[in-house]
């Protein structure tokens, strides 16, 4: 397919700020596309050119860039540099630059969609030596083949900047419109894209085998699981109302997500909450689950956790130093680390997404072998709510941040990244008087006045609405915000900086923002109260918000749901 033709959506898509429109221009446009060619459409239209926890980073500089596009302009760098300078927008830049192409360059055929992605990939590859000079000469090739507006895109995708609003959930709605002609059947595309988690895949799948193929997709080793996650109650008394009889109670830890997979080859890989390749990171796990487990292929899950010579729990910024590009084995000396497992989702060939949660309890019980760094996560099985309070208590004794109750009913599925009732959790800032933390989006901000001139004064906070895939705004976030984390704010969101709200944000006209932001970024933020509000989207208010961290472990779709919030009233 004509590369052409996308760069027409791209532009559609970025003239309109609904979400609606967005939709259909999509799903317009996936009824037209060629079956071999969904797969590398849909991931172009995210601005990607994989899966994202394939981890295939472009990202070129912004200096190769501009030398890429000099080159395809055969125009002097000093005039590239001036319209640069003009625009602010190395897109732009190659689209005006190119314009003017000169007769002699016009190519002979035209870039197909196939072309430009291999081309973007081996940009990702080529690594050493030399291979900046090579990644633009790739990149100035595929400006030249390209129109100007192509060429605008091309830029952006290389430079990791196109942000077109499209989530991963829009690019399922479309998908369902175009090949279904109905709507509601995004919700299997969804359940299935909570176990498979790559928008090729499903929309390959889609085109070439229908919904019945869809509703096939499995466990996949080495391809990540969503994860699974908890509800929240508002008194203990609840947890018996939504999982009555005998319960597990297990130690909730306060670190790192990690879903571990091991292949038939004997790799293993380590997957993070935001379903990121993190193996690099955790050469000792990797021995150890090696050690512990000594089955041919798995995926379990567990809590990676910091721990001191007496194994006690240290906090989880100590956790965090782990997350590291470099110096990794003196980390893995200083922060030696502990694997608390708690389920398992495939094992020897078999899936056990669908085995009911004791069950697959007992089979981690059978296969791993326990040691100092890794063990099963303590838990008690009860059906007596003191016994439960009792076992939370000695749990934040011991450190921990509370205690998870999992139902043992004989549907106690593994429900890939759904939050449902099968597992409640109940952390000590319950028992106090305050409401909890809240995930949330940075969504716009406001400039600082005073001692916060020159950084922001205010972020505004969004939460996801599910259901409908879009944010709400919740809170206007200024109270907690260190010297640090104001000096630092600027330059972590510049990268995020759109120039009109995002088409999947919904606000009131009085939290028009002075800045606007993709929404990518979650902070965690400490509430005392929830109030009804006339003036966030979301109808609430979180009162006296402060900012606890970044909670870089997440994307803007795993933040807090508008229905959680709703839930809490
Ligand atoms: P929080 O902000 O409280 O960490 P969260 O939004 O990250 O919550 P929740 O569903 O609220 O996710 O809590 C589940 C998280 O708790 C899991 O993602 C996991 O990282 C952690 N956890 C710790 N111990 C356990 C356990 N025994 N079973 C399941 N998850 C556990």
């Amino acid at each position: 397919m004509d590369f052409e033709k996308l760069a027409e959506v791209y532009e559609k898509l970025e003239k309109t700020s609904s979400g609606n429109t967005m939709r259909e221009i999509l799903s317009e446009f996936f009824r037209k596309v060629p079956k071999d060619d969904l797969a590398l459409v849909s991931y172009l239209t995210l601005g990607q050119i994989a899966s994202e926890y394939e981890s295939v980073i472009l990202g070129m500089a912004e200096k190769s860039v501009l030398k890429a596009i000099t080159t395809a302009g055969a125009i002097d760098s000093s005039k590239v540099k001036k319209i640069m300078q003009e625009t602010g927008d190395a897109g732009l830049t190659a689209e005006k630059v190119l314009q003017k192409k000169p007769r002699t360059l016009v190519p002979l055929s035209k870039l197909t969609i196939d072309e430009l992605f291999e081309k973007l990939h081996k940009i990702a590859k080529t690594s050493g030596s030399g291979s900046q000079d090579l990644k633009t000469n790739i990149l100035a090739s595929l400006l030249q083949k390209s129109s100007s507006k192509g060429a605008k895109y091309i830029t952006r995708i290389a430079l990791g900047t196109l942000r077109m609003g499209v989530g991963d959930m829009t690019v399922l709605d479309a998908l369902a419109i175009a090949y279904t002609e109905d709507k509601s059947n995004k919700k299997i595309l969804e359940k299935a894209y909570n176990i498979c988690p790559d928008v090729g895949v499903i929309a390959e799948t889609l085109a070439k085998k229908g919904l019945k193929g869809i509703e096939n997709i499995d466990v996949h080793i080495g391809r990540p699981i969503k994860m699974m996650l908890g509800q929240r109650v508002k008194a203990l008394e609840e947890i018996g109302e939504k999982i009555p009889g005998e319960v597990t109670v297990e130690a909730k830890y306060d670190g790192e997500r990690i879903q571990a997979h091991k292949d038939k080859k004997g790799k293993i890989n380590l997957f993070s909450r935001r379903l990121d390749n993190i193996t690099d990171q955790f050469p000792d796990l990797v021995k150890y689950l090696d050690e512990a487990i000594n089955e041919k292929e798995f995926v379990v899950e567990g809590e990676v956790i910091a721990v001191d010579n007496d194994e006690k729990p240290l906090p989880f910024q100590t956790l965090m130093q782990r997350r590291r590009k470099y110096d990794i084995e003196e980390y893995v000396k200083k922060i030696p680390i502990q694997f608390k497992i708690f389920d398992i989702l495939h094992l020897n060939g078999k899936s056990y997404l669908n085995i009911p949660y004791y069950k697959r309890a007992e089979t981690l019980e059978k296969i791993v072998k326990k040691n100092k760094e890794i063990k099963l996560t303590e838990r008690i099985i009860t059906d007596d709510l003191g016994k439960t309070n009792d076992f939370f208590k000695k749990m934040l004794k011991s450190g921990y941040e509370g205690v998870i109750v999992k139902s043992r009913a004989e549907d106690s599925f593994y429900q890939a990244g759904t939050r449902g009732w099968n597992w409640i959790k109940w952390k000590k800032e319950y028992v106090k008087e305050m409401v909890d933390t809240f995930d949330l989006v940075i969504v716009g901000a406001f400039y600082g006045k005073g001692r916060r001139s020159g950084t922001y004064g205010a972020l505004l906070c969004a939460a996801y609405n599910e259901d409908k895939d879009f944010f709400e705004t919740f809170c206007k976030l200024g109270t907690g915000l260190s010297d640090e984390v104001l000096a630092e704010l600027p330059k972590k969101l510049e990268k995020f900086k759109v120039e009109k709200k995002p088409a999947r944000l919904i606000i009131k006209k009085e939290m028009e923002a002075d800045v606007w932001f993709e929404p990518k970024i979650v902070v965690e933020v400490f509430g005392a109260e929830i109030t009804k509000s006339p003036f966030h989207s979301l109808g609430l208010a979180l009162r006296f918000p402060r900012f606890v961290r970044f909670r870089e472990d997440k994307k803007a779709e795993q933040a807090t749901t508008v229905k959680e919030i709703e839930d809490l009233q």
